[in-house]
């Protein structure tokens, strides 16, 4: 017999299977090379499958992320009632929430400062940095969450005085940007507050933190008219409202302009209320943001309850203002277009694919490794560290079916930064 490398042709070609066959000298030997066979043709179908899989994705990549969403959002509705079985006594303890929201009253409360961008020109361009995929927390709901291992390595780790000439060159190219950084935390990046110290000569910068730092550590360092900070609140890991609060409030005492959020994640709507009044009653309007992602095979925010829905509705809109009368006026103020546009679009996502998208022009999001993309859900600008890194020179279709980012989606068509309404730049 000869060794030619097997293929399926050769089980018909006689001078190849007869003498195979011949050979079998027991029932055992026989179902050894069945199985072989068997496995032989499994891992054949696997690898076509795998093939037919990445050859329509990349033939149809927007078919592909069609099927992708319907498997989940079918996944998710086949699932909702056993998720309201599951929790039928909380639903209605949700309802009674709105009616019973308390109030309390005669807390100190501290005026916002202005943002840092108030009374500047309007930057020509909005970034996101992501400075690295690191916390100190490990939140349930973090994109990062169980993957934290996947991107362990991937981050840029560059000195204050080598981000300086990085940002230089960007802003000698660009202007002036306003900045948002977030991580991960960015205050666990080494050397973090001199880099805030360096960039925000030439940009205003927003810093978005889990504020598990002491206040103390930036006043006197960082310049209140060119930093702000965006404080999220996690309820596990960060301990009791009162005192995340009254730590927003000690940057706002040393002139920083700090605003605060909290995530509307399933399991901790009951305490949502609560944690609201904690922030609002000191003059903090705490952004609730609709939690985006999966919690027990529901796909949010679509799959929150009625009882859900209607509470975070209810305090993302601001519903509980209402309760601390005239004395919550100035907190109300600090909300605006941009905030209300992304909230009401989370609340009921519609389809942005095939629509002019400013991001990658006007916005961008520079990752922890370096590469600049249009937005969160991807489309590669260039690489943020190379010597000709710019970013695009015009609006582009947005080719994803939703868009999941209620901070990005303003620059779609029709949103308050969307290209429609900013123009072109020069
Ligand atoms: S604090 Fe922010 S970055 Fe850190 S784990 Fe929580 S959500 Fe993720
Ligand atoms: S609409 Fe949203 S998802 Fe689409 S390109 Fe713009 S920012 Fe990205």
């Amino acid at each position: 017999m000869t060794t030619e490398k097997f293929r399926l042709a050769l089980l018909f070609k006689p001078s190849y299977i007869v003498p195979r066959l011949r050979s079998i000298r027991s029932p055992r030997e026989a179902a050894r090379r069945a199985a072989d066979l068997a496995r032989y043709l499994a891992l054949g179908a696997g690898n076509c499958l795998y093939a037919a899989r990445g050859a329509f994705m990349r033939a149809w990549p927007g078919a592909a992320e069609d099927v992708r969403w319907a498997w989940r959002a079918g996944r998710s509705a086949a699932l909702a009632p056993v998720r309201l079985a599951a929790g039928l006594r909380r639903e209605l303890r949700l309802y009674r929430a709105v009616a019973g929201y308390k109030a309390t009253k005669g807390r100190e409360r501290v005026p916002n400062p202005p943002p840092p961008s108030a009374g500047k020109p309007p930057p020509a361009v909005h970034l996101s940095w992501n400075i690295h995929v690191a916390c100190n927390y490990d939140c349930p709901y973090c994109w990062f969450h169980g993957r934290w291992g996947e991107f362990a390595g991937g981050s840029v780790s560059l000195s204050p005085a080598e981000w300086a000439r990085h940002w230089d060159r960007f802003n000698d190219r660009h202007g002036a940007a306003e900045i948002h950084i977030a991580g991960g935390e960015p205050f666990i990046y080494p050397g973090f507050a001199e880099i805030a110290a360096g960039l925000s000569r030439r940009n205003v910068l927003y810093v978005i933190t889990n504020l598990s730092w002491d206040p103390a550590d930036v006043i006197g360092k960082l310049d209140p008219a060119r930093v702000g900070f965006s404080a999220s609140y996690h309820a596990a890991a960060a301990g009791p409202a009162d005192a995340f609060a009254e730590k927003v409030l000690r940057l706002r005492r040393a002139g920083f302009h700090a605003t605060a959020s909290i995530v509307a994640y399933p399991p901790y709507l009951e305490g949502l209320p609560a944690a609201a009044d904690a922030f609002l009653s000191r003059g903090i309007y705490a952004v609730v943001q609709p939690f985006r992602g999966e919690w027990r095979g529901g796909a949010y925010p679509g799959a929150y309850t009625r009882a859900e829905r209607a509470l975070v509705g209810w305090l993302a809109r601001g519903g509980h203002l209402a309760a601390y009368g005239a004395a919550a006026a100035p907190a109300a103020g600090m909300r605006g277009e941009t905030e209300d546009f992304g909230r009401e679009y989370m609340l009921a996502p519609r389809r942005t694919r095939g629509l002019a998208c400013d991001a990658g022009r006007a916005y961008g999001r520079l990752q922890f490794n370096g590469d600049m993309i249009r937005c969160s859900q991807g489309g590669y600008v260039g690489n943020f560290l190379k010597e000709d890194f710019s970013m695009a020179a015009s609006a582009a279709p947005c080719p994803f079916r939703r868009c999941e980012c209620v901070n990005e989606v303003v620059y779609v068509e029709g949103g308050p930064y969307g290209p429609a309404v900013s123009g072109p730049r020069p």
